[in-house]
């Protein structure tokens, strides 16, 4: 199933995506909560009912319904660093013997469409695509072999970093350079794990207005998403609606020559098969 976050006038609303376009699942059938981290929390008997009131429900048109992040409220964003060896490389730095951790505040969620905004303190904001892990259970060291089951599914990311503050400030301020407002463009939809063959193979590919800038497969990441759920569940519980940005792979604007910087007026696409295409335009702090 293909679950996004549609704004209504009752408020943010967990949205089923059919042809026709997205249903209001919670308007559809009242024993559906309206947040998409409550439906995921409720596993796959809710997601059944889910399925059903999706069928039954009235679509709002694709051109009249504005998406939210589809989880506008986790609890964690989680990102993983270096995590295609072809990254790794362009970055001057080793591939990693364990996964590299770091986090952004909620604060930088970012919707489809809306703009990714340049902060005037910074002159080197770059974009990274990644596949983005949702949680849909809670739990504590999970085991390797069993994380499948607590992810719920997955959707497009846009890890945008702020090089100049990431590299060179002291302590090299990974949070910071990559928690600016708006810096964790996300969706547009979370499609089921179900959905999906594992281990993962998804074409992923970021363009930057119209031109391919990343290309590879999810298959070329060095530690599985099974691997960083297992990871991460050593130090933290894991929850519903949980993020984990999986890491990007090579071609990222820094390691390029001349660098290539996000400038306003740029469109930014990520997108990755069997998922879809997030969009964002960027523009300059006011
Ligand atoms: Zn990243």
């Amino acid at each position: 199933m293909r679950l996004a976050t549609i704004q209504t006038q009752e408020g943010p609303r967990v949205a089923g995506v059919r042809e026709d376009g997205y249903v209001d699942l919670h308007a559809s059938d009242r024993h559906l909560p309206p947040d998409l981290k409550s439906l995921l929390a409720g596993g796959k008997e809710l997601l059944a009912v889910a399925e059903e009131a999706l069928r039954r429900g009235r679509a709002v048109p694709a051109d009249e319904a504005r998406l939210l992040p589809p989880i506008p409220n986790p609890e964690k964003i989680i990102c993983v660093g270096a995590n295609y060896a072809d990254h790794a490389a362009e970055s001057g730095v080793p591939v990693p013997a364990e996964p590299i951790i770091f986090c952004k505040f909620l604060t930088a969620l970012c919707a489809p469409e809306q703009p990714i905004v340049l902060p005037r303190v910074s002159q080197e904001v770059d974009y990274e695509g990644e596949l983005v892990v949702v949680i849909g259970r809670s739990g504590r060291y999970i085991p390797e072999d069993q994380a499948r089951e607590y992810i719920a599914g997955y959707t497009c990311g846009n890890d945008v970093s702020a090089r100049d503050w990431q590299l060179r400030k002291p302590g090299n301020q990974w949070l910071l350079g990559k928690s600016f407002d708006t810096f964790a463009p996300c969706g547009p939809v979370v499609v089921t794990r179900d959905e999906f063959a594992h281990p993962l193979r998804l074409p992923i590919q970021l363009r930057l207005n119209g031109k391919v800038m990343q290309k590879s497969n999810t298959d070329q990441m060095v530690f599985s998403v099974e691997k960083l759920v297992s990871y991460v569940s050593q130090v933290c519980t894991l929850k519903p609606g949980d993020l984990i940005y999986t890491g990007t792979p090579a071609g990222v604007g820094m390691a390029r020559k001349p660098p290539v910087f996000l400038k306003p007026g740029d469109w930014v696409e990520v997108e990755i098969e069997g998922i879809g295409v997030l969009r964002n335009p960027v523009i300059a702090e006011r």
